[in-house]
């Protein structure tokens, strides 16, 4: 089959052809129809300092896809040849205290798909059965693609009540473009979007934001008054990984507010903990998705009217994966889907 490896200890994938993965006795393999380009993914291309740390080639990348079922192992019962599936990236260890009471996502022996093994921007991909999602008839086959970033978003968006409450998101990337969608649809009452790329703050209204500001020009307290808002924001979205973008919502909470931090910084960086304290904030850090919980709202959400094709910019055959990697490089778009059946 094909597949796009990470050959070497240097800069760079290739397009290659290797074996279709083994099926073990739990396993199912699935034909990829689409996958999505996520920022692991180019951090891999480009063999930065973390993928030194975390690659070991030769590997095939990506994890979000979706694709059909075409073999199952001797106890695979409930998936079959045919149906329409994605993957959960996190492998679990399923024996550790959290995976054994049911809290699957606080595993800290995960292994990432297309990471610590062989993944998805391939013509077949195997993964363990009790990581298959199973999606409905009708889904749109490029949401269903990018389910695992959307369950970033989701698992962020939903981490703290926002019914009715004034949401900060710094970053709309794809996840905070997710996020503002999810925010809107769950009943926020202001959503600001915080966003240096003016390209991606018009995403940003379209995806249903009440204003997006550029963090440069204007600080979140002159905003307040236009919107009618008397305190700071009840919940924050950290979706940037970006130091000053976490300062600046912690400076622009209302007391009690909640702070979810999806964003992964590249470095260490200092806090103004004074603030937490003393306003009483909670802050949580959020990794992946919750087992199966947010797959379940993700699906239940997209069933009662959620759109978040919007996020969704460019589209590219599996074999123009240069110009799939660039387009997602430059910040001049959404989501990037590669189509691994043409
Ligand atoms: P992305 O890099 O496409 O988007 C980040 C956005 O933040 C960019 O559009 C950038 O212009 C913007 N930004 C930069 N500085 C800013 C500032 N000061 N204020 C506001 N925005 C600013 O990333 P993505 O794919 O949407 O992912 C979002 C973040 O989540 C990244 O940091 C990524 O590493 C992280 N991530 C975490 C998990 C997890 O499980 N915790 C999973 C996936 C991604
Ligand atoms: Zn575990």
């Amino acid at each position: 089959m094909q597949a796009l490896v990470k050959t070497q200890k240097a800069p760079g994938l290739e397009l290659i052809e290797v074996p279709v993965p083994a099926v073990g006795i739990n396993d199912v393999l699935v034909r990829v129809q689409k996958t999505g380009i996520c920022g692991t993914d180019l951090h891999i291309d480009s063999w930065d300092a973390w993928a030194q740390n975390a690659i070991d080639p030769p590997l095939t990348i990506g994890h979000e896809f979706v694709g059909e079922i075409v073999e199952v192992g001797a106890n695979v019962t409930d998936f079959a040849p045919g149906d329409l599936v994605s993957g959960e990236g996190h492998v679990v260890c399923g024996r550790c205290r959290h995976c054994l009471a049911g809290r699957r996502h606080l595993c800290a022996r995960a292994i990432g798909l297309g990471v610590g093994r062989d993944g998805a921007f391939a013509e077949f991909v195997a993964l363990p059965m009790t990581n298959i999602w199973h999606h409905w008839p009708g889904v749109d086959i490029e949401v269903a693609a990018i389910f695992d970033p959307f369950g970033n978003a989701v698992h962020t968006a939903l981490a703290f009540p926002i019914l009715g409450e004034d949401v900060l998101i710094s970053g709309a990337g794809p996840i905070g473009l997710m996020a503002t969608a999810v925010a809107r649809h769950a009943g926020a009452r202001h959503i600001v979007v915080s966003e240096p790329n003016p390209f991606r703050r018009e995403l940003a209204i379209r995806m249903g934001a009440t204003m997006a500001t550029d963090p440069r020009e204007r600080a979140f307290t002159d905003l307040f008054e236009d919107l009618d808002m008397v305190e700071g924001f009840d919940v924050a979205m950290e979706m940037s990984g970006n130091a000053r973008a976490l300062r600046d919502a912690i400076a622009s909470m209302a007391h009690g507010g909640g702070v979810a931090i999806l964003g992964l910084p590249t470095e260490e960086i200092s806090l103004d903990i004074n603030a937490v304290v003393m306003k009483m904030l909670t802050v949580r850090g959020i990794y992946g998705r919750e087992m199966y919980e947010t797959w379940y709202k993700m699906t239940v959400m997209l069933q009662s009217g959620l759109d978040i094709t919007p996020a969704i910019t460019h589209r590219f055959g599996f074999r123009e994966h240069e110009a799939a990697f660039s387009v997602a490089r430059t910040g001049e778009s959404g989501k990037v889907i590669m189509d691994w059946t043409a």
